[in-house]
């Protein structure tokens, strides 16, 4: 489909939805992509990416950052903890805060270094026993104990079941967020970014709809 086509339909999204025009960040899922892919969209003057990889990203970050100024990258994999000095280092945001241990590793590096990467925190809205995200009945402790932390949390972040309809895990999502006063939204991939949009989604994360299928081999 192309960035300029995927950014004509959030547009089209947020006006369906009654929502205002630029209300839906873009985060551009630029993981496994082949560098040319990726150096397309920054010429083109888009300049928020989301990776899954803290070694992949250390290694194609930095020489992007230096050359396509104002670069913003989310990190939106699982968090390993001996990952995770790593990643506050690399990353802007951090969209997978999904357990205590890694909330007190996080808490311990922002008083080393003054500073957070924003946080969102996974939920794992569909309870998948595979899946990564703190269950929807220990959010609402969950967010409670990392403000005590002091951490930056914006927002919630889900991914949906794949053989379900999102749109009632965007919704729970949603609510969660509203009950806990969390404004950030991060919800919404390829396949299904207008849903998320029409339930309130703040960031989406959208990858091959922008630059092609993924070659994982
Ligand atoms: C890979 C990935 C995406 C992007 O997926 P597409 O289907 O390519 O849009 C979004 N969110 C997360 C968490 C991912 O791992």
């Amino acid at each position: 489909m192309g960035l300029s086509e995927i950014k004509t339909r959030i547009a089209e999204a947020e006006r369906a939805a009654g929502r205002a025009s630029g209300s839906v960040k873009l985060i551009a899922v630029s993981k496994v992509q082949p560098p040319e892919r990726v150096e397309a969209v920054l010429r083109a003057g888009h300049r928020l990416f989301g990776e899954n990889y803290v070694q992949e990203a250390q290694g194609k970050w930095p020489a992007w950052r230096e050359e396509f100024l104002g670069c913003e990258v989310h990190m939106i994999g699982p968090l390993q903890s001996n990952k995770a000095k790593l990643a506050v280092e690399l990353f802007e945001a951090i969209h997978t805060l999904d357990r205590p241990s890694l909330a007190k590793k996080l808490a311990n590096l922002a008083q080393a270094r003054g500073s957070s990467p924003d946080l969102f925190i996974q939920v794992n809205t569909g309870a998948e026993p595979q899946k990564a995200g703190v269950l929807p009945d220990d959010l609402d402790a969950f967010v409670a104990e990392a403000r005590k932390m002091d951490l930056p949390v914006k927002g919630l972040m889900c991914i949906p079941p794949e053989s379900e309809d999102p749109s009632p895990h965007f919704a729970m999502l949603a609510e969660m967020a509203v009950r806990n006063g969390l404004e950030g939204l991060s919800m919404g991939m390829s396949s299904d970014f207008g849903k998320a949009i029409a339930a309130g989604a703040t960031h989406v994360r959208v990858g091959s709809a922008i630059f092609g299928a993924r070659d994982y081999s």
